[in-house]
């Protein structure tokens, strides 16, 4: 048995087999080959393989998010049999004698600058793909193949580290647990883990190498432990608590449908935050009240352009109407930080966390801000959808959106196509926004406190450096004073205010919260059932 300890993300049990996810290397040797046919054959099968793997994504993303979206694994397809191209790397590969990685790479090098010197927008779109169809036959060729989650038995994952785009890709019902080497508790990542009920531990300081794919490992959420290669025992014991936390959900189950209610009749809204159409079925499940945060921006994630209005307008429409009338309400894109897209060229920060994120880069870059706010506005007559803004320091930015927002309502008026304007509040997740949340509280329709922001900006703790996990304290007095004073300015100009941090769910400060007289918590979908039993057991209020 080899024990490890690391920090717990999601305090659930899991046992299995590890399936380890090795860092790309993407650095390509050159080398000379003598047998230039079995080079070339090389190249062929990798393409054949990639072909595979491309219709497996296309099925897979058609199914769950549509064709719109699916569509680009098509396109994928379809440039892989390009004549041109293939005949680029063949005969590289024929009249210079290298291997087969090297003449795709530099073969998807000049294609990619080829198309990216294009004037035709649609063409110079297509260099970000020519460079990714190029590493996909490259990662083929040096045996570094994506883990194929569609033919993978559930398992635990074990990776150096992961990105928010990687875990939200990963197919939720094939992981056990997720360990990682690096990472914080309070990065985006961990709250994905979080959000699908998957226990996970983060700065395990395991050699990646030495652990195998196949080897049985237990993960102890509670403990902050995971055991590879466990003993007998450990297995008997790990299958009882299994046992014993399946009977426990069983008896939470009884409290779906019931009201989230204190024992002296007082209401709190409990919502559910989703990071993509997908989770909706979570909340579902979970009998979430409605979505108090859909973080859009994962809308942007794993792709290689933005997503247009269309393919957005679809995702919001089907949300909303999932939900059935149901609150829904939808952050507006939060990339930068940790959430990081090429496309967007946002190029290196020292100070990414308080860099050019959020609605910043949709102030400075209005035209993807109104892509998303028509979708939205779109999106809001097919039911009871919400827009919220992130990381506010200022009246001035909120008027500014208010501006840009009647732009875009005059521009829909104009084509005469359908939409309302809905609620629109804003994220209070910076000390600046509960100052003058006063002011604020006057201009929005409701406030909804991001804690997990609030706690890295008020105790100056960078959230993603695993570092300072001891010193990133949500329960500090100046985030409680903090919320209760934006509760009680929201309160006094009628406005509610609401917690969509990950601090909502915290059952230790529950019974503050509704005593501050918070309105609303939006949380984990697995944390709804927990929260609202613990409402339920709240006396004198
Ligand atoms: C927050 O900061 O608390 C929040 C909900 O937003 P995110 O975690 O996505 O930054
Ligand atoms: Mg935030």
């Amino acid at each position: 048995m080899k024990v490890y300890k690391g920090k717990s993300v999601y305090k659930g049990i899991a046992m299995g087999n590890v399936v380890v996810l090795k860092n790309k290397d993407l650095q390509i040797k050159r080398y000379r080959v003598e047998d230039v046919e079995a080079e070339l054959a090389r190249v062929d099968q990798a393409g054949k393989r990639a072909k595979e793997q491309l219709q497996k994504l296309y099925d897979k993303v058609l199914k769950e998010v549509g064709e719109a979206n699916a569509a680009i694994f098509e396109v994928h397809q379809m440039m892989l049999e390009d004549e041109d191209y293939l005949d680029a790397i063949h005969s590289m590969v024929r009249t210079e004698h290298v291997n087969a990685e090297y003449a795709v790479a530099v073969t998807g090098d000049n294609f990619s600058q080829m198309f990216a010197n294009m004037d035709d927008d649609y063409m110079k779109a297509r260099a970000a793909d020519v460079k990714d169809i190029s590493n996909r036959l490259v990662q083929i060729l040096k045996g570094q193949e994506e883990v194929d989650f569609s033919s993978m038995e559930p398992a635990i994952i074990v990776a150096d580290d992961l990105s928010p785009s990687e875990t939200v890709q990963m197919d939720k019902e094939k992981i056990l647990a997720f360990i990682t080497v690096h990472g914080s508790a309070n990065s985006h990542t961990a709250i994905l883990a979080r959000m699908m009920n998957i226990p996970a531990l983060v700065g395990v300081k395991v050699d990646i190498q030495e652990i195998h794919t196949g080897t049985k490992a237990v993960v102890d959420g509670l403990l902050g432990e995971v055991t590879f290669e466990p003993s007998e025992e450990l297995c008997e014991q790990t299958r009882k608590r299994l046992e014993e936390e399946k009977e426990k959900l069983q008896l939470l189950q009884t409290l779906k449908g019931k009201e989230t209610i204190t024992l002296d009749g007082k209401k709190i809204h409990l919502y559910a935050n989703i990071a993509s159409v997908g989770d909706v079925g979570y909340v579902l499940e979970n009998d979430g009240e409605g979505i108090g945060l859909f973080r859009s921006e994962f809308l942007y994630l794993g792709r290689n352009d933005f997503p247009t209005e269309e393919e957005q307008f679809q995702a919001y429409k089907q949300v909303a109407q999932t939900m059935a009338g149901k609150k829904v309400i939808i952050r507006t894109l939060d990339i930068g930080a940790d959430k990081q897209v090429d496309y967007f060229q946002l190029g290196q920060e020292d100070n990414p966390a308080m860099g050019y994120r959020a609605i910043r880069i949709c102030l400075k870059q209005p035209e993807i801000f109104k892509t998303q706010l028509r979708a939205l506005l779109r999106a809001a007559v097919f039911g009871n959808i919400s827009i919220m803004y992130p990381m506010i320091i200022s009246v001035e930015e909120v008027r500014e959106i208010d501006r840009i927002v009647k732009e875009v309502q005059e521009e829909l008026n104009k084509v005469q196509i359908p939409y309302k304007i809905p609620e629109q509040g804003v994220m209070i997740e910076t000390p600046a926004a509960v100052m003058i949340s006063d002011e604020l509280a006057e201009l929005v329709d409701f406030f909804s406190i991001g804690t997990n922001d609030l706690t890295q900006y008020t105790l100056a703790v960078d959230r993603q450096n695993e570092k300072l996990d001891d010193f990133y304290n949500p329960h500090h007095k100046a985030i409680l004073k903090m919320i209760q004073m934006v509760v009680e300015n929201a309160h006094k100009c009628g406005k509610w205010a609401g917690i969509c941090g990950e601090l909502g769910a915290d059952l230790e400060l529950t019974e503050e919260f509704v005593r501050m007289g918070v309105d609303e918590l939006s949380v984990a979908p697995s944390m709804v059932l927990k929260v609202r039993k613990r409402i339920r057991e709240i006396k004198g209020i």
